[in-house]
C-alpha cells in the first residue's frame, strides 16, 4: 500500500466527503503522453479502482499558444491502451465563464487588480525567497477601474502581455507564490481548439486548477511534488469562496478538494519533458512523438513494450517523497521477463553466411520440422520450419580455425546442433578473392533430429538458420539508448548535443519463413539476439522488425 492510498483509507474510515472517492488526472494537451505521466495515470486512476471511486479526464487546456487536438486525440488513445477507464471526460476551457465570474467576484471583494507593468517589472518586484517584494504601483486601484480593464482586456481592446489580472494577496510572503499571483493573462495570437476566439484573456494554472478540482468535486487532486509549494495557493484561494453565498459546488459547503503529492518519475538515458520531445520531433532528431527510442507512451509500445510491462514497471519502483532517478535496466527487465514467457522463440539470421550440407541428396528435397515456439511449453503452440539442403547461418558461428574455446561450426570436428533440427559437423569453406568466407561446408546426422530418439544427443553449443529458398528478407530496425548519457537534463551542455549517435541501427536480415504472417505489434524473441516488435510500418512485402530489447543486459558490461 502506497502512502497516498493510507491516506485514502484513513478518509474512508473518517467518512470524510461522504466517502465519495475522486481523483482526476490533468494532462494539458501540449505533447504526447511518456512513460512519467503512467506513473501518475496508474496512481490517479489506481486510486480510484482500488477504492470504488472515479477518475476523471481533464484536459489542463488553458494554453492555446501550445495545445491541439491532435494531443487530446492521442492523450485518449494511449490512455485506453494502457487499459484505465475514465469516469467522464472534462476540460478546463469547460469552466472559462465560471473562472472568469469568479475573477470579476474576486476583483469586487478587493482581492484581485489589473496591474500594466512588464513581465520583467513584475519580476523584479518579487523579491527573494529570504527578502520581501514591492507591492505594484497599480495594486490599490479603484475597484471600479480594475472591473473596467479586465473586461477591456476580455473585449480585445489591451494588446498581449501589456495588462495581467493578479491576485491582492501579500507581497513579503516567504511562499513566493503568495506573492500577488498572476491570475489572468491575455493571448489574442492564437485561436483555442475549443472555445476558438471567444476568449482574449485566459487563466493561470494556479488560477484554473484548484477551482476545475472545485467544480468537478474532486476529493484527491494528485499531483507530483513540484506542486507542494503551490498548495497554499490552491488552498487560498478555494477559501476565499468556498464558504459564501451561493456555493458553487453541488456538494455543499463542507466540500474541499485537497491536493497530495509524490514523487516524478525520471529515467536514465532519456529525458522526461514534453518540451524537450517537442523539440526531438521537431528538429527531426527522431522520426516522430512514436519513433520507438522516445519515451512517450506510443513510442514505447511501437519499441514493443506491453501495456502490463508498463504497469509493472510503475508498480515495481512505486510512490515516494523523494525525487530519484530509476534505471532505464529496470524497464528493460521488466519487458524482458514478460516476454521470455509469451514471445515465439525464432530464427533471424542478421549476418548471413550460406551452408551447404553435403551429404543431403538431393537439393531439391525439402523437409518440414515442427518447432515448438518455447521449448518446453506445448501449450504456447508450434510452427513449422523448413530445411534442406542449403542454409544462411550467423556468419559468426563458423570459424576456419578455431580455437578450443570455440564450441560452434569449425572444420575441426566438433558436432553443432542446428536448433530444432539435426547434428551437422563442418567439414571446410570456400572463400572470395578477398579472403571472405562465402559457403561453410558440413555434413548431418540423419539419425540426430531433435524429436526422435537421436535427439537426446547432446551437443556444446546449437545455432540457429533458415532455410535459403524459403527464407524471408527483413529490415530489423537495432534500437538503443536515445542519450549516451546517464541524465542529460543535468548536463551543461545542450541535451540534443548529448544524443547516442548509434540509437538506430538498420540491417537486413534472413528470417525464417514462418514470419511472413507476423502482424503489426506480434512480439518474437529472435533467438540469441533479443526481443523484436512487429512495426507499424510493416507490410507482407516488407517485413519490419523493431528491437524491443537485448536477450540479456549487456550494456552494463560495456
Ligand atoms: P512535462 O514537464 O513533461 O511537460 P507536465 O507536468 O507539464 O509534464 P502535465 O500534462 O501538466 O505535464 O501533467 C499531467 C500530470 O502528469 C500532472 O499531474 C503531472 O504531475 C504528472 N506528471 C508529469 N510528468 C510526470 C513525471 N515525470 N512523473 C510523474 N508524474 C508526472
Ligand atoms: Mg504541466
Amino acid at each position: 500500500m502506497n502512502f497516498i492510498e493510507e491516506i485514502v483509507e484513513k478518509d474512508l474510515q473518517e467518512g470524510k466527503n461522504d466517502k465519495r472517492i475522486q481523483t482526476r488526472f490533468p494532462p494539458e494537451p501540449n505533447g504526447y503522453l511518456h512513460i512519467g505521466h503512467v506513473k501518475a495515470i496508474c496512481m490517479d486512476f489506481g486510486i480510484a479502482e482500488k477504492y470504488n471511486g472515479v477518475c476523471n479526464l481533464r484536459f489542463d487546456d488553458t494554453n492555446p499558444v501550445k495545445e491541439d487536438v491532435e494531443y487530446v486525440d492521442s492523450i485518449t488513445n494511449d490512455i485506453a491502451w494502457l487499459g484505465f477507464k475514465w469516469g467522464k471526460i472534462f476540460y478546463a476551457s469547460d469552466y472559462f465563464d465560471q473562472l472568469y465570474e469568479l475573477a470579476i467576484r474576486f476583483i469586487k471583494e478587493g482581492k484581485a487588480y489589473v496591474d500594466e507593468q512588464s513581465a520583467e517589472q513584475i519580476a523584479e518586484q518579487k523579491g527573494t525567497p529570504t527578502e520581501a517584494g514591492q507591492n505594484s504601483p497599480f495594486r490599490d486601484r479603484p475597484i471600479e477601474e480594475n472591473l473596467r480593464l479586465f473586461q477591456a482586456m476580455q473585449n480585445g481592446e489591451i494588446e498581449d502581455g501589456k495588462m495581467v489580472l493578479r491576485a491582492k494577496i501579500d507581497m513579503s510572503n516567504p511562499n513566493m507564490h503568495f506573492r500577488d499571483p498572476i491570475m489572468y493573462r491575455i493571448i489574442t495570437t492564437h485561436a483555442h481548439h475549443r472555445t476558438g476566439r471567444k476568449w482574449n484573456v485566459y487563466p493561470m494554472y494556479d488560477f484554473a486548477h484548484g477551482q476545475s478540482d472545485y467544480f468537478e468535486g474532486v476529493t484527491h487532486s494528485i499531483c507530483t511534488l513540484e506542486f507542494v509549494v503551490h498548495r497554499p495557493l490552491y488552498d487560498w484561494f478555494i477559501d476565499q469562496f468556498a464558504d459564501a453565498e451561493p456555493c458553487l459546488s453541488p456538494w455543499g459547503k463542507g466540500y474541499r478538494p485537497h491536493q497530495y503529492e509524490f514523487n516524478r518519475l525520471n529515467i536514465t538515458y532519456t529525458v522526461m519533458s514534453k518540451r524537450k520531445m517537442l523539440q526531438l520531433v521537431k528538429e527531426g532528431l527522431v522520426a516522430g512523438w512514436d519513433d520507438p527510442r522516445m519515451p512517450t507512451v506510443c513510442g514505447l509500445r511501437r519499441r514493443g513494450y506491453t501495456a502490463q510491462s508498463i504497469r509493472s514497471f510503475i508498480d515495481k519502483i512505486g510512490y515516494t517523497k523523494v525525487e530519484g532517478m530509476i534505471d532505464l535496466g529496470l524497464l528493460e527487465h521488466t519487458i524482458r521477463e514478460e516476454l521470455k514467457e509469451t514471445a515465439p522463440r525464432v530464427c533471424a539470421i542478421f549476418d548471413p553466411v550460406k551452408l551447404v550440407i553435403t551429404n543431403w541428396d538431393n537439393a531439391a528435397d525439402r523437409e518440414t520440422i515442427v518447432a515448438e515456439n518455447i521449448d518446453g511449453k506445448p501449450e504456447l503452440g508450434t510452427r513449422p520450419m523448413t530445411f534442406g539442403k542449403e542454409l544462411w547461418i550467423e556468419r559468426a558461428d563458423f570459424q576456419e580455425e578455431a580455437d578450443k574455446n570455440f564450441y560452434r561450426l569449425s572444420p575441426m570436428g566438433r558436432e553443432v546442433r542446428l536448433k530444432s533440427a539435426y547434428i551437422i559437423q563442418a567439414i571446410g569453406c570456400e572463400k572470395d578473392k578477398d579472403g571472405n568466407i562465402t559457403t561453410v561446408y558440413a555434413t548431418y546426422d540423419p539419425n540426430s533430429k531433435s524429436g526422435t530418439e537421436g535427439g537426446n544427443r547432446k551437443t556444446k553449443a546449437t545455432i540457429n538458420w533458415v532455410e535459403v529458398n524459403t527464407a524471408v528478407d527483413a529490415e530489423v530496425r537495432l534500437y538503443d539508448r536515445l542519450f549516451a548519457v546517464e541524465n542529460p537534463s543535468a548536463e551543461e551542455r545542450d541535451f540534443r548535443e548529448l544524443l547516442n549517435p548509434d540509437s538506430l541501427k538498420v540491417i537486413s536480415a534472413k528470417v525464417e519463413a514462418s514470419l511472413a504472417n507476423a502482424k503489426k505489434q506480434d512480439h518474437f524473441q529472435f533467438l540469441k539476439q533479443g526481443y523484436f516488435v512487429v512495426d507499424d510500418d510493416s507490410t507482407p512485402e516488407h517485413l519490419i522488425f523493431n528491437r524491443t530489447v537485448s536477450q540479456k543486459d549487456n550494456w552494463q558490461k560495456k
